[in-house]
């Protein structure tokens, strides 16, 4: 299969350059290298996954071209704030039920949110996960990117992320990211930004060194700013990511010990855990409040690309391929008091016990922004499935 696959991504021409062979090269050793320690079907679905990020890199580049035909309801000043999470098990968050307050703001607007109880994800790993949210099929069977939908539809669009590149090689998540009118990259020593405007310098930079969802913050503030009319703002966090320890600044280490737990490096992981969820709690906070002191139209998405199966349980393997843990993912939203004024009959409509899987988000986003083109089945929106 590895040969295979290297076979393949040697006999397509689109690949063939330096940077790409040497990448598909380092991962055939490292591949025959975790032979020996990792089972056989895992280094495969590695590898494998790798040449398909490879391809969408490729594909990717080439839809950018305008949508015409794009219908608006809204002629108002408007943002919508898209957060990607990032491997969070939903049952650790207490707007989900959890028995430890890990989201004590969230807790206090309970009654502005929408909180969607059903949601699971179609991959467990980042980039498959991303990918398929921003992805659109037409009713022709082209695909489109939700990024591209938005700039055709007027809106300037931004991407502040928190992850990056793959150690020194692109990915295809960066190509949707770097499809927007601004970026910024910033998990790094490095920042990747699209323009000056977002080369950002931070008072305590030995902070932002330490890589934390925060650091966003600042890029977010900058792009409210922006004197736009229509903005998209996607916000890619880091989240629950191992090691998860590292997620948080120290005054966010609130949970230490629990009660009951298997072992103690069990018990210390579950922690780790909950003081991230705890941590992006905080930082979904400091974006609402952003929004609302705009007072414009506008609303908010988070959802995580996938779970984690941190359960207490034995057979807890820290890892996001098990059912349900890996694929059960939080989904909220919350719209601001103007948004609810002139979209009071569409949110009545909203069922938060829908089941829904979030390879279908970008469906969600155009709805939620109210726009449409005939082209589009808005059945699969979240907020139109009956
Ligand atoms: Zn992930």
């Amino acid at each position: 299969m590895i040969v295979f696959c290297a076979f393949r991504l040697k006999s397509d021409k689109r690949y063939i350059n330096k940077k790409y062979s040497i990448y598909a090269a380092i991962l055939l050793i490292y591949s025959i290298c975790c032979l020996t320690i990792q089972p056989f079907n895992r280094v495969i679905f590695a590898f494998s996954a790798h040449i398909e990020d490879l391809k969408d890199i490729d594909r990717f580049s080439k839809i950018q071209t305008p949508i015409k035909g794009i219908q608006t309801k809204s002629k108002e000043k408007e943002t919508y704030v898209f957060v990607i999470g990032e491997s969070v098990d939903r049952k650790h968050m207490e707007i989900y039920g959890y028995n430890r307050p890990t989201t004590p703001h969230f807790e206090k607007i309970r009654d502005k949110l929408f909180v969607f109880k059903n949601v699971t994800t179609a991959h467990v790993f980042t980039s498959g996960a991303v990918k398929s949210m921003l992805l659109i099929k037409n009713n022709t069977n082209q695909i489109w990117s939700l990024v591209q939908f938005f700039k055709s539809a007027g809106f300037k669009t931004f991407w502040f992320s928190n992850q990056g590149k793959v150690d020194n090689f692109d990915n295809s998540v960066m190509r949707f990211g770097r499809s927007c009118n601004e970026y910024a990259f910033i998990h790094g020593k490095d920042v990747i930004y699209s323009s000056e405007n977002y080369n950002l310098t931070f008072e305590d930079e030995q902070r932002r060194l330490k890589l934390w969802d925060e650091n966003l913050l600042k890029y977010f503030e900058k792009a409210l700013s922006d004197s736009s009319e229509k903005k998209l703002i996607i916000l890619h966090l880091k989240g629950s990511h191992p090691p998860i320890d590292m997620r948080y600044p120290p005054e966010f280490a609130k949970f230490s010990m629990p009660k009951q737990y298997y072992n103690e490096k069990k018990s210390l992981a579950v922690c780790y855990f909950d003081n991230s969820i705890l941590y992006t709690d905080h930082i979904l906070n400091e974006v609402i409040k952003g929004l609302e002191k705009c007072g414009e139209t506008s609303a908010m998405l988070y959802l995580s690309d996938h779970g984690q199966d941190i359960n207490d349980t034995e057979e807890c393997i820290l890892t996001a391929r098990t059912w349900p843990d890996g694929y059960e993912v939080p989904f909220v939203i919350w719209v601001s008091e103007k948004y609810r004024k002139i979209n009071t009959a569409f949110i009545k409509g909203w069922n938060t016990n829908l089941k829904y899987v979030t390879d279908k988000t970008a469906y969600s986003l155009i709805d939620l922004a109210r726009l449409s083109h005939p082209d589009i089945d808005l059945s699969n929106s979240i907020f139109s499935r009956k």
